[in-house]
């Protein structure tokens, strides 16, 4: 074999043992998210110089602080809440950012990062918005959905319930939320090990100029986010702040 061909193959076997893939689990844009102050296009360009392979946009469903107006049909205000994903994943596509969809559902103040769901969901399933948790969590897993609770202990005065839902509802938990105290992101540890529960961490991130990164890393690239659910649930995303 000539000499060349061997050191390529030893950089790609040093190199793919090397590499990590960094994934935001959690942000938003301002398209969508009535509290963001940077566009999808302006996020997605932050991420990718920030060295991520790509992102989960979750912004606000109609039940948060949306920007959503209230008088559309629900096709139309489902269509309003996935334009800030749409628009990130043309920008993602053309820098070489994955981008993956999500949403953040509040019930009460609290708020579940869902995964794994598309268009045809949010269609098929109007009013979904006034759900109570044990029906929301019902209907996301039974069509394959992946449902993680955010910042679970966040005290807020507009929060009724300051701990996490019961641990059966959901099937992740994030453990690291870069917006929220020192103390509630250890609650948030002890109750998933508590439980067994898979853990994330999540920049939150509702404006380009944040400075760190959270997140999940994986060794391997996501083809989806079907592949980013399996690790979480594997235990093999590790939660990452930096
Ligand atoms: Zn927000
Ligand atoms: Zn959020």
């Amino acid at each position: 074999m000539p000499r060349t061909d061997t050191i390529l193959i030893l950089f790609n076997i040093l190199y793919n043992t090397l590499m990590k893939y960094l994934y935001e689990t959690h942000m938003h844009t301002s398209e969508v998210s009535a509290c963001a102050s940077s566009t999808a296009e302006e996020q997605v360009y932050a991420y990718k110089n920030k060295g991520y392979a790509g992102i989960i946009v979750t912004d606000h469903f109609i039940n948060g602080y949306s920007t959503c107006p209230v008088y559309l049909s629900w096709a139309r205000k489902m269509k309003h809440i996935l334009s800030g994903y749409e628009k990130a994943k043309i920008v993602g596509d053309k820098c070489g950012l994955d981008v993956f969809l999500g949403w953040e559902f509040t019930i009460k103040g609290s708020d579940f990062l869902t995964y794994g769901l598309d268009s045809d969901f949010l269609l098929s399933n109007p009013n979904i918005d006034k759900l109570a948790i044990e029906d929301y969590s019902d209907l996301v897993r039974k069509h394959g959905g992946y449902l993680a609770q955010a910042h679970p202990y966040r005290d807020r005065p507009y929060i009724e319930f300051k701990s996490p839902v019961a641990h059966r509802l959901i099937d992740g938990i994030e453990v690291c939320n870069a917006l929220d105290t020192f103390e509630s992101n250890a609650k948030a540890l002890a109750f998933a090990k508590r439980h067994d529960l898979p853990m994330q961490a999540g920049s939150d991130s509702h404006n380009a100029k944040t400075p760190y990164r959270c997140g999940v890393e994986l060794d391997k690239k996501a083809s989806s986010i079907h592949d980013i659910i399996e690790a979480l649930k594997a235990k093999k995303a590790i939660p990452f702040t930096s």
